[in-house]
C-alpha cells in the first residue's frame, strides 16, 4: 500500500470509474440475473465496515466502498463487490418470499452475532458457488490484513483458493 497524500493517489471519479467497469466484469462472470439491475456505487470515509449494499424502494441498489480500497489490488475489489451481489440476488429473493418477515431479519441480524456470522457465511458460499473462489480469498484476506472484521467464510477455511506464489 502506497502512503496516502502522494501523487500516486486516485481520484474519486477515476476509482470509481474502474468499480463500473469491474461491477461489469463481475456481472458478466457469475451474476447474469443482476444485467439489467441498476446498481449504483459512492465512496465514504466513515470506519463503519468495509463495503455495504443498500437496497431502494424501487429496486435499484447502491455499493458503498471506503476510500480505502483505493489501494487494493482488482482481485480483491472483484470479491468485494461479488460478496455485495450475493447480498443482493439472496436479499432479493428473501424479500420476495417472505416479506412480512424482514423487520425480523433485520432484527437478528443487526443484534444476533451468531445469526449474522451464518448469514455472511452464506453469502460467501454463493459467490463460491459462482466461480468467485479466489477473489473471495482476495478479500477476505485483505480485510484480515487491515484488521477489519468479517464475519464471512475465514481464510483458513479458504486456503485451498489461494492463488500459488
Ligand atoms: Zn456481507
Amino acid at each position: 500500500m502506497s502512503p496516502s497524500g502522494t501523487s500516486t493517489d486516485k481520484t474519486d471519479e477515476a476509482f470509481l470509474e474502474e468499480l463500473v467497469t469491474l461491477c461489469d466484469e463481475v456481472i458478466t462472470q457469475g451474476f447474469p440475473e443482476l444485467t439489467t439491475t441498476t446498481i449504483y456505487l459512492d465512496l465514504k470515509d466513515d470506519d463503519d465496515g468495509s463495503i455495504q449494499v443498500e437496497a431502494y424502494e424501487d429496486g435499484d441498489y447502491l455499493i458503498t466502498f471506503r476510500r480505502l480500497f483505493k489501494q487494493a489490488p482488482p482481485t480483491v475489489l472483484h470479491g468485494g463487490l461479488a460478496h455485495e451481489m450475493s447480498h443482493i440476488v439472496r436479499d432479493t429473493r428473501r424479500r420476495k418470499k417472505r416479506p412480512s418477515s424482514e423487520q425480523l431479519f433485520l432484527q437478528r441480524y443487526d443484534h444476533d452475532l451468531a445469526y449474522t456470522k451464518r448469514y455472511e457465511r452464506r453469502i460467501d458460499r454463493e459467490a463460491l458457488r459462482r466461480g468467485f473462489g479466489k477473489e473471495i480469498y482476495a478479500i477476505n484476506h485483505y480485510l484480515q490484513t487491515l484488521g477489519i472484521p468479517q464475519q464471512g467464510i475465514s481464510i483458513q477455511e479458504l486456503e485451498h483458493y489461494k492463488p500459488a506464489a
